[in-house]
């Protein structure tokens, strides 16, 4: 079978049999991949140190039918909050879940592998809601699935003031084209949201943020993937229980 080496960032972990795992990684190279590593919970594992969440590795591996398998995986980068932090932790499991859930695999996406190594920097220095919600905007952006915000998803006007706002017509609409099931869309937040979008993840950019903005984008971004779920993504309902 064929073998690779990879640069990864561990976005999922899960026990497997007697001693092995299965993991999710997020490649430069190929994507998003889960693979089996063998025996990778015995402690004298070689793999086990670089295999844990949010690790950035250099992997060697092989191609399989199923799985892919994980030969070797040497530690590049061990983020400390995200593994010692609760609130990194569960935010940073929830910018996990929806690359896991909404990116398809064995797709190569570099600006989507180093938009995720800017993201998890960014949970060591701040706050880490505001890093999720921001995140979470941009990944969507990646999936073919993303709404309409500046213009009405409609008839492409773009908007100016307030507007509306449904899931189901695409996005943004324009007051002519407000769809039965619109909600208000207010110009505070549409700006707000192009500020999220243009957000370039510098160390000294700025993240400040209002709470009226926060609550009302965060209420959107869990309305939209409920909305293409059907369900709660598991990592939010931990979320919600911290309070
Ligand atoms: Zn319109």
């Amino acid at each position: 079978m064929a073998r690779y080496t990879a640069s990864a960032l561990v976005l999922g972990v899960h026990n497997w049999g007697d001693a092995d795992k299965i993991v999710t990684l997020f490649t430069r190279e190929r994507g998003l991949i889960r693979a089996a590593a063998f025996g990778a919970r015995r402690p004298k594992s070689p793999l086990a140190a670089g295999l844990q969440m949010f690790n950035e590795i250099e992997a060697e591996l092989t191609e399989g039918q199923r799985l892919d398998t994980v030969r070797t995986a040497s530690l590049l980068h061990h983020p400390k909050k995200l593994s010692e932090d609760l609130a990194a932790m569960s935010y940073g499991s929830f910018v996990a879940e929806l690359v896991r859930e909404f990116l398809p695999e064995k797709q190569p996406e570099p600006a989507i592998y180093t938009l995720l190594g800017k993201v998890f920097a960014a949970f060591e220095t701040r706050n880490a809601r505001i890093v999720a919600l921001m995140a979470a905007y941009q990944l969507m952006e990646h999936t073919g699935l993303q709404l309409s915000y500046e213009r009405c998803a409609h008839c492409g006007k773009l908007l100016e003031g307030d507007a509306f706002f449904s899931e189901q017509a695409g996005g943004a609409l324009c007051a002519e084209d407000r769809a039965a099931d619109a909600v208000p869309y207010p110009a505070q937040l549409r700006e707000f949201l192009a500020r999220i979008f243009a957000y370039d993840w510098r160390p000294n950019a700025s993240s400040t943020v209002t709470r009226d903005n926060l609550l009302a984008a965060e209420q959107m971004l869990i309305g939209y993937l409920l909305w293409l779920l059907g369900h709660p993504l598991k990592s939010l309902v931990f979320i919600h229980q911290l309070g």
